[in-house]
């Protein structure tokens, strides 16, 4: 090994959610670059390249290197790097308390159910891992999050669990950070994003640690940063409300909507509107749609986000196709027919979802 050759590499970015506990690790034990230097793993040509993979075959961020000559040695997984840390420079700085249960117990949550979600809720589309819709698996992170909570007592600051920063400090920062920026902007249109994202006891830590504690103002400005900069670059865009994200023109169905031009409402609720076809090809033909258009054009735009809007426009549907003050028959059964015209083949004309209930008479079979 050359003098000029650090003794360890970790390969991490800024923005890095996992690496940012290292290098709270790093930080605040002082450990100099010539012990432990970090790089971007874009100088090991990236995560895909056959080197990196070589010494992490996760292909993620981040992968601490001990560099023995041509031996190199690679430790992948945050919390694996981070004990190692801990252990191989125990005679500096804080302990970071690596046998202290309850930080032990939040970390292993963090690492097992939390960051799992917030991996995927970076997708542009569903599923969000084993989560059909973002909202699920949004109210499971929120339901972890409490989880966390419980173990935390009222007044144990600046860190968790009182004076001594522990690892679970280090751990969950970075994805609180992600947390209280992410989840207002994620849940926009789908949660009350007048709710603060995190619990009462985990927010009085996570403002009051960067008042106390210079690094983690440091990783905070490091992590906010690169988020920053993603948003600069419309990174995010696509990605926030995937699924939900509607980019086309609004339509006459709008104004309906937004009471600006008239219509024969027939039923309303806060999620949808019927009202009657202003050109009936029936003696009773109803439209159904949703209030909130949310990317659903047209039927053959759904997706897993939809299932709950698409299974209420059916009920309604179902709901109003046998109500005889409408205009539809009790007799014989009555009933109608509930048709989605789809696209330019199907002779769909209005470019927002809806379900035509059509009834009063015997429908021929098939349609034209
Ligand atoms: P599509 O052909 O897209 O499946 O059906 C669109 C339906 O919307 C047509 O049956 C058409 O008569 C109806 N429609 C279009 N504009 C209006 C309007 O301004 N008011 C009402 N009530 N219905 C409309």
């Amino acid at each position: 090994m050359s003098a000029e050759t650090p003794k360890h590499t970790l390969y991490d970015m800024p923005v890095s959610n996992n690496g940012a506990r290292c290098r709270i690790i790093l930080y605040k034990k002082e450990i100099s670059p010539e012990e432990v230097t970090i790089a971007s793993p874009m100088t090991l040509g990236g995560l895909k390249t056959p080197e990196y993979l070589k010494l992490n075959p996760q292909g993620k961020m981040p992968l601490l290197t001990l560099n023995d000559g041509d031996n190199t040695e690679g430790i992948p997984e945050s919390d694996t790097i981070s004990r190692y840390l801990l252990s191989h420079y125990a005679g500096q700085g804080p302990s970071f308390e690596p046998n202290h249960t309850k930080s032990n117990l939040m970390a292993r949550i963090h690492d097992m159910y939390l960051t799992t979600i917030q991996g995927c809720l970076y997708k542009a589309t569903p599923p969000f891992g084993i989560y059909r819709t973002r909202t699920d698996a949004i109210a499971e992170f929120k339901k972890q999050l409490l989880v966390m909570e419980d173990l935390l007592v009222e007044g144990d600051l600046p860190y968790l669990f009182g004076n001594e920063v522990t690892l679970a400090d280090a751990t969950i920062f970075p994805t609180m950070l992600f947390a209280n920026y992410m989840l207002p902007k994620m849940e926009g249109g789908i949660l009350d994003s007048d709710e603060n994202p995190l619990p009462p006891k985990l927010n009085t830590w996570f403002h009051n640690v960067m008042k106390h504690d210079d690094v983690f103002q440091k990783v905070f400005d490091e992590v906010q940063g690169g988020l920053d900069a993603w948003e600069g670059n419309n990174r995010w865009d696509p990605i926030f409300l995937a699924g939900q994200r509607d980019l086309e023109d609004p339509t006459i169905f709008d104004k309906i909507v937004a009471k600006e031009i008239p219509a024969e409402i027939v039923y309303e609720d806060d999620k949808v509107l019927a009202f009657k076809d202003i050109n009936p090809a029936a003696p009773v033909h109803l439209l159904v749609i949703p209030k909130s258009r949310m990317g659903l054009s047209r039927l053959t735009k759904s997706s897993a986000e939809h299932v709950e809007i698409l299974g209420h426009l059916m009920m309604v549907a179902g709901q109003l196709a046998k109500d005889e003050n409408l205009g539809f028959s009790r007799e014989d059964g009555g009933g109608g027919r509930i048709v989605v015209n789809d696209g330019k083949d199907g002779g769909q004309e209005v470019p927002h979802l809806h379900l035509h209930v059509l009834g009063g008479r015997q429908l021929s079979w098939p349609p034209g």
